[in-house]
């Protein structure tokens, strides 16, 4: 976002902010999901959870349409915030429990998810802070500071990466739900009017953006908010189909001008941008995207994990594990293997690696058979790795294997870093 975009910088806000902040923004007030306990085991639940496990439950079972009515219907509910209808449909719908396998629930209530914690040493309301729910707060009350200072005009954009934190009542399904997560958050601050446009521009940008990471587009789709935050005048999520059903990657948002606004009214500080196009003075509308890195990472991990039977050349099979991820992301972008530990191999080998590890990250190992050293690295999903021979010290080639196609070919030491800088590309 940062080095693509000429017109989006980044910052990194405060994980604590002063307290009215979380006023201003509506999350002290509205920042909670319906809950309702079990009486009998005393777990708790997000209504909507055990309604969405109802619903997959009656997509296993073949009753497909029924599962898509009974969606339809949670989401008309929770948009009106219907209490007594969500808790009817429970019992309609006999959810249980499925500790005590009860329907013994009680009253739906609203939970906060904010963690909070005492500034000082004085236990009084007034000293109560938050540890920050979202990264996007600490954007909007910087905004005027990163405007001047990086002379921004509008249309632009202040990202951020940072950790966030939410008191979830269940966190589970691996590093989908966490209480402490990774949010990669942008801002994009318009002019008033235009932000529907912006709206549909990012949708589609970041729709590309997972596309050009090796994500399906089968394994993506859009997801509409029927309930729309108090923030918003319109929302879609981007959707990944994870090993457990298609849910939420990332958020695109149009915010209106609602949080800065609010910002000005609690802080009593102007928030306004002045146009010099249309000589005007406004408070900035914003379109923003919000992703969960930790979530992105599972849905890489599990888009690029493979358990891969390989036919060798006298018919016998072998097994291996191998992450088919762009080469953009992998961590390691070249493995190097002397191919024994003497003949001077090992430091030819060096060589290289000083030479490439300029460039990109690289890896180097003499231990083992070449054999184990490549399936190592189809584990970590290294694209490429080159083995240093005895061929090499006389020609200054050497062989270079792909990770996905596991073939291997000659090339010139010379010509290393471009090939993996092609592939990164
Ligand atoms: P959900 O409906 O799954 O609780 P949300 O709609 O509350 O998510 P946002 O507030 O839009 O999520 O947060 C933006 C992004 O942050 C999400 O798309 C997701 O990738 C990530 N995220 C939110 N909550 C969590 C969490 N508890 N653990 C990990 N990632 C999270």
């Amino acid at each position: 976002m940062t080095q693509l975009h000429e017109n989006i910088v980044g910052i990194d806000a405060a994980i604590f902010m002063h307290p009215t902040t979380w006023k201003a923004s509506g999350h002290v007030d509205s920042f909670s999901d319906p809950m309702i306990d079990n009486k009998d085991s005393k777990k708790r639940y997000r209504v909507d959870h055990l309604i969405e496990a109802k619903a997959a439950e009656l997509k296993g079972g073949g009753e497909a349409e029924a599962a898509e009515q009974l969606l339809a219907e949670m989401d008309r509910l929770l948009a009106a915030d219907d209490y007594t209808g969500l808790r009817q449909l429970l019992d309609d719908q006999k959810i249980v429990c499925s500790v005590s396998k009860t329907a013994n629930w009680t009253d739906i209530r609203q939970f906060n998810l904010m963690f909070d914690t005492q500034l000082g040493s004085v236990t009084e309301e007034a000293n109560t802070i938050y540890l920050r729910p979202e990264t996007a707060q600490g954007i909007f009350v910087n905004f005027l500071n990163v405007q001047k200072t990086a002379r921004m005009k509008i249309p632009f954009g202040i990202a951020q990466t940072g950790k966030a934190f939410r008191n979830e009542i269940v966190a589970r399904q691996f590093i989908f739900r966490m209480r402490e997560f990774e949010q990669m958050e942008m801002q994009f601050f318009v002019r008033p009017g235009t932000e529907l446009e912006w709206y549909e521009k990012w949708k589609q940008t970041r729709f590309d953006w997972h596309l050009s990471l090796g994500t399906p587009k089968e394994k993506l789709r859009f997801h509409n908010h029927v309930k729309l935050a108090h923030y918003a005048n319109a929302a879609v999520d981007i959707e990944f189909e994870f090993p457990f059903g298609f849910k939420e990657l990332e958020g695109i948002h149009s915010r209106t001008d609602y949080d800065l606004s609010r910002h000005q009214e609690f802080s009593g500080k102007k928030l306004t941008y002045f146009d010099t196009e249309i000589n005007k003075h406004y408070v900035p509308y914003v379109v923003e995207t919000s992703i969960g890195l930790d979530r992105m990472f599972l849905s890489i991990l599990s888009n690029s994990y493979e358990e891969e039977t390989i036919t060798k050349e006298d018919g016998s099979t072998d097994q291996r594990v191998v992450l088919h991820i762009s080469p953009k992301i992998a961590p390691v972008k070249l493995a190097i293997f002397p191919l024994t530990k003497k003949d001077g191999l090992p430091e030819l080998a060096h060589d290289i690696y000083q030479k490439c590890a300029q460039q990109f990250r690289c890896f180097y190992e003499v231990k083992d058979a070449i054999g184990k050293r490549y399936r190592r690295q189809d584990a970590i999903g290294t694209p490429f790795c080159v083995t240093v021979d005895h061929q090499s010290l006389e020609d200054q080639t050497v062989t270079i294997r792909h990770r996905d196609s596991m073939e291997q070919q000659r090339i010139a030491i010379n010509d290393l870093i471009q090939t993996v800088q092609a592939a990164m590309a």
